[in-house]
């Protein structure tokens, strides 16, 4: 069956050159890095070549990136890094649209007996930066604020945040795992002070990450184990995945201009025509303020469950911010956070592109999705009462 891929905010496909950069370091180079032979030792030097790589993409010194196993790990151990750094500071500020990567441990951080403000969105998903600026007190050790979100792909204005931080004597970690690669950063003219970043949303394999730590910045290592990346992250490296999230971070920062430009315009026509043919159908998140890739959208009165096994029958892969795809009971914190009505909120499908998506893909998208909302609304006694209700209202308004 054909298989459209729109749903890489969730993974993406590992690029063919990826792989090939990877191979040789499963099979003829596995040494190991911290080794004293020069057969470990060559491989030590292909991570260096990996580091620069990485720090190139978002325009970072080498010594400041810290390889790990992923985005989780990164945002974890920049948050507890700074954390344990500084005991006395026991108050953090972050935001109530962050990935559960920073927000389920915002709520652990408070168990812990932590002091933790959640900054709130607006309804297009932007956050008021005067709140921020009274969030942030004498004992704040770390404000955490995600560069994209996820779910909606909309930006946060990092640099106008990280002046605030700064203003106020405090330290900024931003999670960008999904701007790293879409969108270009550059980290030596930037007020953050440390930055997380995954692998696999940027066609490098899962279960590689790095944390970008600012030099100067005293940071203590949230695993502890032996000397590995200059005592900040204990563990034999992941050396394929990581040579591998090297050569991918090179492809992005080679092709990044071309790339958001071509998903910006397939991202636009797909929302574009959807929003026209669906009826009912409303856009979550900032329309400008946004990844170039990533769609969100609702469709009322439906169920976005539904729509995704529908959409699957098709053979379209997406992602819904209702229940089941987070893995959760709940619907999702980000959409609720805008205060998106719940009907919407069970309705919501996101859409996400990559460089691997075509105009033919879009097309396909645009001639599955519509009919499949209608068919699911003249199914729901709900929706079709709401419809009705609405064409009634429609035809009284026209002096039908
Ligand atoms: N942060 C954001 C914004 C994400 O979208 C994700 C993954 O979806 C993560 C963190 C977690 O990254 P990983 O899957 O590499 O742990």
């Amino acid at each position: 069956m054909k298989v459209v891929y729109a749903d890489n905010n969730a993974t993406t496909k590992v690029a063919p050159e990826v792989v090939e950069a990877m191979l040789p370091y499963f099979t003829e180079y596995y040494g190991n890095p911290s080794s004293m032979h020069s057969f470990g030792g060559q491989v030590a030097k292909k991570i260096d070549v990996a580091r620069q790589q990485v720090a190139e993409l978002v325009g970072a010194d080498p010594a400041e990136v810290v390889f790990s196993s992923c985005g989780t790990e990164s945002d974890n151990a920049a948050i507890w890094g700074i954390l344990r750094a500084n005991p006395r500071k026991r108050h953090i500020v972050t935001t109530r649209v962050e990935h559960p990567a920073v927000y389920n441990l915002g709520k652990y951080l408070v168990q812990c007996g932590y002091h933790v403000t959640e900054l709130g969105v607006d309804s297009n998903g932007m956050l008021n930066l005067d709140e921020l600026s009274d969030a942030i007190r004498e004992d704040t050790a770390i404000v955490s604020i995600m560069y994209a979100n996820n779910e909606t792909g909309v930006i946060f204005p990092i640099e106008e945040i990280g002046q605030i931080v700064k203003g106020k004597g405090s330290i900024l970690h931003t999670d960008a795992v999904q701007a790293v690669g879409k969108i270009p950063l550059n980290l030596s003219k930037s007020t953050i002070d440390l930055l997380t970043l995954s692998g696999h949303k940027l066609h490098a394999p899962k279960g590689v990450g790095a944390l970008f730590v600012r030099k100067g910045i005293t940071f203590a290592p949230f695993i502890i184990g032996g000397h590995q990346e200059k005592n900040r992250r204990g563990g034999t490296e992941n050396v394929p995945s990581i040579i591998g999230l090297g050569r991918a971070c090179e492809l992005a920062r080679n092709y990044i201009n071309e790339e958001s430009t071509k998903m910006k315009q397939l991202r636009d026509r797909l929302e574009e025509e959807i929003l026209k043919k669906a009826p009912d159908a409303r856009l979550n998140g900032h329309k400008m303020q946004r990844l170039p890739n990533t769609t969100n959208l609702s469709f009322e009165f439906v169920e976005g469950e539904a729509i995704l096994l529908l959409l699957n029958e098709k053979g379209i892969c997406a992602s819904s911010g209702s229940a089941c795809t987070s893995g959760s009971l709940e619907p999702s914190h980000v959409l609720r956070a805008m205060g998106v009505p719940f009907t919407a909120v069970h309705g919501s499908v996101r859409l996400s592109l990559s460089r691997y998506n075509t105009i033919e893909d879009v097309h396909y998208i645009i001639e599955q999705l519509p009919p499949i909302i209608r068919r699911l609304r003249e199914i729901s006694p709900y929706g079709s009462r709401e419809m009705k209700m609405k064409e009634q209202a429609a035809r009284v308004v026209a002096g039908m």
